[in-house]
């Protein structure tokens, strides 16, 4: 059974139960798990392979809990740079109908590269449209070659324009077909074994898109065979405007209707709640998945995360795709949700008692979220989204996936007197190495896995293509 040693490291925060964080420690692996974690001195001083993270801080990998990993071959689209989610998502459609099994692969491997290197180990992708013989199976193979662990969702979009919905009716797929291949993919891919590296989850895109018979018929076949359930919610203004006027009720409420209120359930973005549906977040176990880069990008909103944390509803960061991010960094991701869970104080009325006025009173405190929570929503907070207890900390029984980020460096520089905090508060850094499932999968900021050099070169040339589908003649 092959194993690892990483050793010597300045700092490793393990997010364990005492949520520890040990100076000059690192960890011993074998076959994908945790072996040992403490000070180097305490290790085994050997290992098939051995990494020096001298002058490095060491942490759990993060978990991405919101991704369409095809966007990134639509990032920055003109037409669709200052426009929010609704006329944003007509710009779109058309465009990622175009999408190849190709380029599935291509845009799998490019996302899930940019999010490795920037520390995640965990990806959930919510992929919805699926032309031209695409199969989530490009996705699940690409996945498996650059060494990233994956929950895959069958998406899916059944309510076209012509019936009401937002997309057009080229865009949908019959709720037969919907069904049969989530049927497949689930026996064909679904793990649910600790230590897993592929999963599957059901998602239907969103009230605006799909039928009440999808949402409710997906739950049922999602629950015969214990995947999770996922979806965007609360997103916007206009999607509640949607729920409101076709169904007389609020986005929550009807989820509850379709029967998808549950621990076996989360929801993108969830931006547009009330403190009673905070509650019943909090009662039934729906868990979210919080996009701050995306609900910025579009104006969507801001969500309440501080007090989703205070009731006890599960959150994790999700990046959401990359056309409205544009980014897959989720080191990033974990500043922004810090910064924007602070402007939010500063825009909306205190929490506390209404006589204080300024934002730095005691009381007001638990209003600001600090470093450490946005990297426990990362790691920690992710894995329960996902339901796993096998990852999101570094401990004796964890699954072996960590990166580190250099610490000596200009960006750092004056910021060692708190260098965990640092990883959130300094601009986002290029993990040094990522390791998941015990195999390096990052190395010097570069995907070690796979050549990634003509990925891109075939990514970008299919992406100008897809934007241009009717170039005009040169003169
Ligand atoms: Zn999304």
């Amino acid at each position: 059974m092959p194993t690892l040693l990483a050793k010597n490291a300045d700092v490793l925060v393990t997010m364990d139960d005492e949520r520890r964080e040990l100076a000059d420690a690192g960890l011993f692996v074998r076959d994908g798990s945790i072996e040992q974690v403490g000070p180097t001195g305490e290790l085994p001083r050997d290992a098939d392979v051995v990494l020096d993270m001298a002058g490095q801080i060491l942490l759990p990998g993060f978990v991405n809990t919101h991704h369409h990993l095809d966007q990134t071959l639509t990032r920055a689209l003109p037409a669709g740079q200052d426009i929010n989610l609704f006329p944003w998502l007509r710009v779109h459609y058309p465009i990622w109908a175009r999408r190849t099994p190709e380029a599935s692969r291509w845009s799998t491997l490019v996302g899930l590269a940019e999010l490795a290197a920037s520390g995640c180990t965990t990806v959930f992708d919510h992929t919805y449209v699926f032309p031209n013989d695409c199969r989530l199976d490009d996705q699940i193979s690409a996945a498996r070659e650059i060494g990233v662990r994956f929950h895959a969702s069958r998406g899916s979009m059944s309510l076209g324009e012509s019936r009401g919905g937002l997309p057009p009716d080229s865009c949908v797929e019959d709720e037969a077909t919907i069904l049969d291949d989530s049927r497949r993919v689930i026996e064909t891919y679904h793990d649910p074994s600790r230590g897993s590296m592929t999963q599957i989850v059901l998602a239907p895109c969103s009230p605006f898109s799909v039928t009440p018979e999808l949402l409710r018929e997906t739950a049922v076949l999602a629950r015969s065979h214990g995947v999770r359930l996922h979806t965007h919610l609360c997103e916007t203004f206009d999607e509640e405007r949607f729920t409101l006027t076709n169904f007389r009720q609020r986005p929550v409420a009807w989820m509850e209707t379709m029967g998808w209120l549950g621990d076996d359930v989360w929801f993108a973005h969830a931006v547009h709640v009330n403190d009673d549906e905070i509650h019943e977040f909090a009662k039934t176990g729906a868990g979210v998945a919080h996009c701050p880069c995306s609900n910025m990008r579009l104006a969507s909103g801001i969500a309440p995360v501080k007090k989703y944390l205070a009731a006890g509803v599960r959150v994790g960061l999700g990046v959401d795709g990359s056309a409205s991010n544009d980014a897959s960094n989720i080191l990033l991701e974990a500043r922004q949700a810090m910064l924007l869970a602070r402007l939010r104080i500063g825009l909306l009325p205190p929490e506390g008692p209404r006589t204080l006025l300024s934002t730095s009173d005691p009381l007001q405190r638990s209003e600001w979220m600090t470093a450490r929570e946005a990297l426990e929503v990362a790691t920690l907070g992710g894995a329960a989204v996902l339901g796993r207890s096998d990852i999101g900390a570094l401990a004796p029984g964890m699954c072996a996936d960590f990166f580190s980020i250099d610490l000596n460096t200009v960006d750092y520089a004056g910021a060692m007197n708190d260098p965990v905090a640092a990883t959130v508060f300094c601009a986002p850094q290029k993990a040094r190495y990522t390791v998941i499932d015990g195999r390096v999968v990052v190395q010097n900021g570069q995907v070690a896995t796979v050549d990634m050099a003509p990925v891109i070169e075939a990514h970008n040339r299919f992406s100008r293509e897809l934007a241009n589908p009717q170039p005009t003649r040169s003169l």
